[in-house]
C-alpha cells in the first residue's frame, strides 16, 4: 500500500507531464488515482475514517481522465441524476464551488454518497473509460471526485432556491436518505415539510448503521443541517404508528400528503438452536451501540458493549463487513466472517471485503452455522459449522450452497453477530391497513409515482425495495417528491 505522500507526489508528477491539449487516448491512458488510506495496522486501533480522500493534485488528475462524453452514459447509472461530466469538468478547471453547484442541483448529500455509494454498480459501471479498459475498476473515480468536492466545499455551502410558499404541508416519516431526498425536493417546491423520526438522531442507517470509520457522523450532521436551514422541521422521538398514525397525520393534523421512508430495520435471524444465548447480537443492535450510542467511547458514553475475544459474524454483505470491522476495533482478538458461499458470491462491496481482510478479519467461506453452543451461564461458547459446496445457480444467479452431510465441526467463540439481512418494520403496516404490502412486508407502490394504495400517501427507499442502497433510496425519494408536487397541484 502506497503512503498518502507518495500518492500525492505521483499525482503531481503526472500533472506536470500532461500535454496541454489532451486527446481522448491521452486521458484514458492516465492511471486511475488510488484512494489514500490509513495504514491497516493503525486504523484497527481507532474509529477514524479509513479512506482519507483525494488531495487537490489527485482530484485534478482524476478529473482529467474524463472524456466528457456527449451522451453521458455515467449519468444514466446515477439514480439521482447528477450531471457528472459537468461537475468533473469544473474539478479539472479547479472550480470546486462550481462543481458543488452542479452536484447540489441533484443531491444535497454528496459527502455521504461520495463515500458509501456502490459506484462500481452505479455511475462508474457505465463509464466509457472503464469500458475502454474492459475493467470497471479503471473507470473515472466519480464517487471519489464527488467526495473531494463535498469535503473541499464543506464550509462554503449555498442553499438551494425555494419556490414561494404554497400553503401545503407534507409529513415525511423517517429520516434516512429516502426521506431526506424527498423532504429537500418537496421543500424546494415551496411546500412546508415536517420530518418525524422515531430515534433521537436524524439520518437513519447513515447515523445508526454505517460505522464512523466509513462515514464520520459529523459529516452526516453537517449535510442534514442544510435541510434544517432550508426550513424543514425535524421532530425527533416520534414513532408514527404509535405517537400518531398516518391517518391522524392527514385527517387531524392537516397534512396534505405523507411520504413514508421507514426503511428495513427489522433484523432477520437464522432460526437455529442457541440464537437466544447471551452474547448473540443482531448486527443492527451491535452497530447501533457503537455508532449511535458511541459505546466505543468508554470515557464519555454510558452505553456498554460486550468485551469479546473471539467473534463469529454470520453473513457476507456490507453489514457483516461493518460488524466484523467494528468488533476488531472494539478489541476482539479473532473475528471470523462465516459465509455459506465463496468470496466471489459475497454481496458486500469488493472494497469492503478487501478492507476487512487487510485489517485481519478471517473469511470462513462455504460454511453454514447450524447451532450456537452455550456454557452453564447461558453465554456463547462456540458454533457448530457445517461445510458446504457450491451447487446450481439460484434465482439470484449465484451458485447456491449445498450442505455436506457429516461435515460438522465446532469452533470456539464468545460472541456471535447475525448479519444475514433486514426486513421492513411492521408497525405502520399494522396500524395503516389501507397500505398494501407484499409477502415480505414491503409497501407496494405505483412505479411511476411511488404512491401507495392509500391516496396521498407515498413511500420509498428500503420500505419499498427491501434492504437496498443509499442512492437507490434517494432516487426513490426524489421520484416521490415530483409526484407529491403534482398531486398537491392537482388537489389545488
Ligand atoms: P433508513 O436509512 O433505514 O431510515 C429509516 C428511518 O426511519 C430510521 O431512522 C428509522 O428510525 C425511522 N423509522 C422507522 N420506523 C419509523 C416510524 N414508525 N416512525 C418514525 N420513524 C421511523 N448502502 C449503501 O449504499 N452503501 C453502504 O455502504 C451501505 N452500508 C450499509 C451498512 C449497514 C450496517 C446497513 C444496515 C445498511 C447499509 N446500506 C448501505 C444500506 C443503506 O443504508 C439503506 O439502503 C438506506 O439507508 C435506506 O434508506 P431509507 O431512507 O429507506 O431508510
Ligand atoms: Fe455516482 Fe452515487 Fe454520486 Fe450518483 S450519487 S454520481 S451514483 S457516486
Ligand atoms: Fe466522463 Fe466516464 Fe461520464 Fe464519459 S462516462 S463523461 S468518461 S465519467
Amino acid at each position: 500500500m502506497k503512503t498518502p505522500d507518495v500518492l500525492d507526489k505521483e499525482a503531481r508528477d503526472i500533472l506536470s507531464s500532461l500535454p496541454e491539449n489532451l486527446t481522448a487516448k491521452d486521458r484514458a491512458a492516465i492511471p486511475q488515482q488510488e484512494m489514500p488510506q490509513q495504514d491497516p495496522k493503525e486504523r484497527i486501533h481507532n474509529m477514524s475514517e479509513v479512506a482519507l480522500g483525494y488531495t487537490e493534485n489527485e482530484a485534478v488528475v482524476e478529473a482529467s481522465r474524463c472524456l466528457q462524453c456527449k451522451n453521458k452514459p455515467c449519468v444514466s447509472g446515477c439514480p439521482v441524476g447528477i450531471d457528472i461530466p459537468r461537475f468533473i469538468k469544473s474539478v479539472a478547471e479547479k472550480d470546486y464551488s462550481g462543481a458543488m453547484d452542479v452536484i447540489q442541483e441533484s443531491s444535497l448529500l454528496p459527502a455521504i454518497c461520495g463515500r458509501v455509494c456502490p459506484q462500481e454498480n452505479q455511475c462508474q459501471k457505465f463509464c466509457t473509460v472503464g469500458r475502454m479498459h474492459k475493467d470497471v475498476d479503471k473507470a473515472v473515480a466519480i464517487g471519489r471526485l464527488e467526495r473531494f468536492v463535498a469535503d473541499h466545499e464543506k464550509d462554503n455551502v449555498k442553499l438551494p432556491e425555494i419556490a414561494p410558499a404554497t400553503g401545503k404541508r407534507v409529513a415525511v416519516v423517517g429520516s434516512g436518505p429516502a426521506s431526506m431526498a424527498c423532504a429537500a425536493d418537496v421543500r424546494r417546491m415551496g411546500h412546508s415539510v415536517t420530518v418525524f423520526e422515531a430515534l433521537h438522531k436524524m439520518g437513519g442507517v447513515l447515523s445508526y448503521g454505517i460505522p464512523e470509520f466509513r462515514l464520520p457522523k459529523h459529516l452526516v450532521e453537517k449535510e442534514l443541517s442544510k435541510l434544517e436551514a432550508m426550513g424543514i422541521e425535524f421532530q425527533r422521538n416520534v414513532l408514527i404508528g404509535r405517537t400518531r398514525t398516518v391517518k391522524e397525520l392527514m385527517e387531524e393534523d392537516g397534512y396534505d400528503a405523507v411520504f413514508i421512508g421507514t426503511g428495513a430495520g427489522l433484523p432477520k435471524f437464522m432460526n437455529i438452536p442457541g440464537e437466544n444465548l447471551i452474547s448473540v447480537f443482531s448486527a443492527n443492535e451491535y452497530l447501533t451501540r457503537s455508532n449511535l450510542m458511541k459505546a466505543y467511547d468508554t470515557e464519555h458514553s454510558l452505553t456498554p458493549y460486550f468485551h469479546s475475544q473471539r467473534v463469529a459474524v454470520f453473513g457476507g454483505g456490507n453489514v457483516a463487513m461493518d460488524a466484523a470491522r467494528t468488533a476488531l476495533r472494539l478489541g476482539a482478538e479473532t473475528v471470523d466472517i462465516v459465509y455459506r458461499r465463496t468470496r466471489s458470491e459475497m454481496p458486500a462491496r469488493k472494497e469492503e471485503v478487501e478492507h476487512a481482510i487487510e485489517e485481519g478479519c478471517n473469511l470462513r467461506t462455504l460454511s453454514q452455522p447450524v447451532e450456537i453452543l452455550g456454557d452453564e451461564n447461558g453465554i456463547v461458547k462456540g458454533v457448530v459449522i457445517r461445510r458446504c459446496e457450491l451447487g446450481e445457480p439460484d434465482a439470484s444467479g449465484r451458485r447456491s450452497p449445498v450442505e455436506i452431510p457429516g461435515s460438522d465441526y465446532t469452533v470456539d467463540y464468545d460472541t456471535v453477530i447475525v448479519a444475514i439481512g433486514n426486513a421492513s418494520n411492521p408497525l405502520i403496516k399494522k396500524t395503516t391497513p389501507e397500505i398494501e404490502t407484499n409477502k415480505r412486508g414491503n409497501f407496494i407502490v405505483d412505479e411511476a409515482t411511488n404512491e401507495t394504495s392509500m391516496k396521498g400517501v407515498f413511500a420509498g427507499g428500503d420500505i419499498v425495495l427491501g434492504a437496498a442502497t443509499v442512492i437507490l433510496a434517494m432516487g426513490q425519494g426524489r421520484k416521490a417528491a415530483r409526484a407529491i408536487n403534482a398531486y398537491l397541484e392537482e388537489k389545488e
